[in-house]
């Protein structure tokens, strides 16, 4: 991969803040993918790859935002009301084919270009008819009603960036200018496992004796999903070396991005680490966080490697806060930071100041709809449930030994960190 040096991902034996190791991330991964072209109806969750810039104005032409009459301001009666005779009929997509002449009104729909030589528009509700004539009441403002041309988009403005996220909105946008396809960031093609002797698929039946179902894969599969990636399922690495130098080896050529779950600690029984380095280079992230130690980066050949921690809660946190961007970064997005929220805590709780702390957490808005963070009450790495029970984290800074109940706390959803 032209985007990751063989070293991209070192950073020595410290104890390294979190905001430090993500800017390395940021610092040094590039995007490694490809373009496409798509339609517009393939676009959604894609990432575009080129500025937009409108090639028209939108609207195109001034346009009425009632339905009602149109008339030239400069004909009306400053303090009485105005008769004037009523000429033509216009609705929207059949413009009037010559220009206004002062003294006339139009009757106009919602969406219809506004007559050359007209300014304003009257409300239907707003005028009384008298035979083919119209009687309009005074003190209506110059311009009330009309749309103004070029007042969305003016053409040649970079309406939507390269590196942005299409959602529903930009999709929009894109065919209000004209655009039918979009050039877009071909999807990074990811290969996640698994790994542990206990670890089982509930794919595959009833677990045996001392096994516990996988979880991560299939969290991991999903948040990938959700990040527009394309993602390969490789199953489930037992813990040998043989078997996870071989998989690994096999996946890298076809994928820009490795991910797995477990077997990243200094344990006898974890191989990834030594594996991946034997195949390329890793990165062992000693992180100052809580949730998510241990977790490793790296590289095989042209192939990035990233070794999430096996406990299902810490997996998804680090993901959701190192995973991501990196991820992102390799697949072209920009401007990716969850919007972070300060919101008072409803909650009090001791903390080891040296490391950054993530909590599940609730938010709930008391009679008056102010605001409060609730800390779920089980905070274990492995409590899937905290994940499902909460609307997002709590981010500590590595500074607080604590939190007060009222003190102001970083509140992120994880819708911000999820797509
Ligand atoms: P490890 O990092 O391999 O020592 O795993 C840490 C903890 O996470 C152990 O209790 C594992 O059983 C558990 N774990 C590892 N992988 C998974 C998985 N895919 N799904 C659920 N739990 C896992
Ligand atoms: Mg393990």
């Amino acid at each position: 991969m032209a985007g990751l040096q063989d070293d991209c991902f070192r950073i020595g034996d410290e104890l390294l803040p979190f905001d430090e190791g993500l800017k390395i991330l940021k610092d040094r991964a590039r995007v490694v993918v490809g373009m496409e072209a798509v339609s517009l109806r393939e676009a959604l969750g894609r990432v575009l790859a080129e500025d937009i810039t409108a090639p028209r104005d939108v609207p195109p032409h001034d346009n009425s935002a009632v339905d009602g009459y149109a008339v030239n301001f400069n004909d009306l009666a400053k303090d009485t009301e105005t008769r004037l005779p009523v000429t033509a009929r216009i609705a929207a997509g059949h413009p009037m084919d010559r220009a206004a002449e002062r003294g006339e009104a139009v009757q106009i729909f919602t969406g219809a270009p506004v007559p050359e030589g007209m300014d304003t528009v009257f409300m239907q509700e707003d005028v009384a008819l008298d035979g083919d004539h119209v009687i309009l009441p005074s003190g209506i403002k110059p311009g009330a009603n009309r749309r103004k041309q070029g007042e969305d988009v003016i053409q040649g403005d970079v309406i939507i960036r390269q590196g942005q996220l299409l959602r529903a909105q930009e999709i929009g946008l894109a065919a209000s200018v004209g655009f039918g396809q979009l050039k877009v960031y071909a999807r990074l093609r990811c290969a996640v496992f698994s790994t542990g002797d206990e670890v089982a698929d509930p794919a595959f039946g009833e677990a045996g004796e001392g096994a516990i179902y996988d979880a991560n894969r299939y969290t991991v599969s999903a948040l990938l999903t959700g990040l527009g990636c394309e993602v390969t399922d490789l199953g489930i690495l037992p813990d040998s070396v043989a078997e996870i130098r071989s998989a690994l080896q096999d996946a890298a050529p076809g994928h820009d991005l490795i991910i797995t779950s477990g077997g990243v600690s200094l344990g006898e029984e974890d191989h990834i680490t030594h594996v991946v380095q034997s195949l390329g280079s890793i990165d062992f992230w000693r992180l100052a966080i809580k949730p998510g130690r241990p977790m490793a980066l790296g590289k095989i050949v042209d192939t990035a490697f990233v070794g999430l921690p096996g406990n299902p809660v810490a997996a998804m946190v680090t993901f959701m806060r190192i995973a991501r961007p990196l991820i992102l970064a390799l697949s072209g997005r920009r401007d990716a930071d969850p919007h972070v929220f300060r919101i008072p805590a409803a909650f009090s709780m001791k903390k080891k100041a040296g490391r950054r702390e993530w909590l599940r957490a609730n938010l709930q808005a008391d009679a008056q709809g102010t605001m409060s963070v609730h800390k779920y009450p089980s905070q274990g790495s492995g409590i899937l449930t905290s994940m499902v029970a909460s609307h997002g984290l709590v981010e500590l800074p590595e500074e607080l030994d604590g939190v007060a109940k009222g003190d102001l706390v970083d509140f992120l959803p994880f819708v911000e960190m999820t797509s």
